[in-house]
């Protein structure tokens, strides 16, 4: 089985809820960035919150960026995401290496520092929706629940977690995004804050079953929860040769034809996946044509 988002509804839609598996694009990601076990539990905490995140997003255009602006030694965090799963990110430093922390887990608050989270949506309307908050624990879920509820006003809870393997591939991965309306009842909110409270590690309930229904049935234990729909999600960048020959048009002849007069191949990196590019300088030289 693939990853996998869920949206589903509880307690007779007083509550709505997303969760995910999202281990094989965290490896995905982990593989793309070679990033070490406390940048892999980062990123992967932060790609599947954007997963879900941007799955909420309703017009098939739609974007979203996450960013993570921070003072730690992982120096920030990317992700974009749309709303057809497809999602992808990146770290500034991918070789952060950290002790544990006191409960002997990565420790991605260290990693993160102290910041700001800022979140852009992109919906085709004139201006993007931009909401920034500060980053409250650096542990990522806690930020977005305060995200949530300080920038979209919606009672939130959020739970993320990575988990590696010895080898420092990805073993588990997910999370769970869950929101009350607000129509919701006393009965309802005080249930859902006692079943969160029980809920210390996804990862340990992932490791019971790595299913999102079963992640969810834990949330919201005792609730009635209904299904509405089940979307595949992956690590995957659409940046192509011809886009980056576009934005080397982009920076205009200038700069061009230093990099011509220069007479070597150029290469270009896509942040998002790492990905190469090279331009011989004949190819330069092909794009100083089309340059105004
Ligand atoms: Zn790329």
């Amino acid at each position: 089985m693939g990853d996998v988002i869920i949206r589903a509804a509880a307690a007779n839609h007083q509550i709505r809820a997303f969760a995910a598996v999202t281990k094989e694009l965290t490896e995905e990601a982990r593989k793309a960035h070679n990033t070490s076990p406390a940048a892999t539990a980062a990123l992967g905490r932060l790609l599947s919150a954007g997963a879900m995140m941007g799955v909420m997003m309703k017009g098939e255009k739609d974007l979203l960026t996450i960013q993570i602006k921070s003072q730690g030694p992982l120096k920030g965090i990317t992700v974009t995401a749309d709303a057809n799963g497809n999602v992808k990110g990146y770290v500034g430093n991918p070789d952060v290496i950290l002790p544990a922390n006191a409960k002997g887990k990565l420790d991605v608050s260290t990693a993160v520092g102290d910041g700001f989270l800022n979140v852009i949506k992109d919906l085709g309307l004139k201006d993007p929706y931009i909401g920034q908050t500060a980053l409250q624990t650096g542990e990522i879920a806690d930020d977005l629940t305060y995200y949530f509820a300080t920038s979209e006003q919606v009672p939130s809870s959020v739970g993320l977690g990575v988990l590696m393997e010895r080898n420092n591939t990805v073993r588990q991965a997910g999370g769970f995004i869950v929101q009350l309306m607000p129509f919701a009842e006393e009965g309802v909110i005080s249930q859902l804050e006692e079943n969160v409270r029980k809920v210390t590690s996804v990862t340990d309930i992932l490791e019971e079953k790595d299913m999102p229904e079963y992640l969810l049935e834990r949330v919201l234990a005792g609730m009635e929860i209904e299904i509405n729909d089940k979307i595949p999600v992956r690590f995957t960048c659409n940046c192509s040769k011809e886009r980056v020959a576009k934005a080397l048009i982009s920076i205009g002849r200038k700069d061009l034809t230093e990099m011509i007069d220069e007479g070597k191949e150029i290469e270009l990196n896509c942040h998002f996946c790492n990905k190469n590019y090279t331009f011989q300088v004949d190819e330069l030289r092909q794009l100083l044509k089309q340059s105004k």
